[in-house]
């Protein structure tokens, strides 16, 4: 007989997971930054497999271009402008935006 496994009670593992390994990779950061990336990297597998959103605090966490962790003040810079986050990526020198505004659904 197949076993099946209740898809919601995976995708609830599968946050918790993602939630861990998002916290031990600011715990590991200053210390192992290449470590924190492989976090990351982790992280957004499980995402991707399991059709996951990244929660808003998670996804500011990291780069998107180049997907490195980041902090700001270390290797990330915050700044606001126009009504938008701009994440400034020290390791790519890339910019992300990030409206404050809510989106119209
Ligand atoms: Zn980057």
């Amino acid at each position: 007989m197949k076993k099946n496994i209740d898809p919601e009670k995976q995708k609830k593992l599968a946050v918790e997971r993602m939630e861990i390994l998002f916290k031990k990779a600011e715990d590991v950061f200053t210390k192992n930054a290449e470590r924190a990336n492989r976090y990351i990297a982790i992280a957004r597998r499980i995402a991707m497999k399991m059709n996951i959103r990244l929660t808003k605090i998670q996804k500011r966490h990291f780069c998107k271009h180049c997907y490195s962790f980041l902090l700001s003040g270390v290797n990330a810079t915050n700044r606001t402008r126009n009504g938008k986050i701009i994440t400034y990526c020290k390791v790519c020198k890339k910019y992300t935006r990030i409206p404050l505004t809510k989106r119209k659904l």
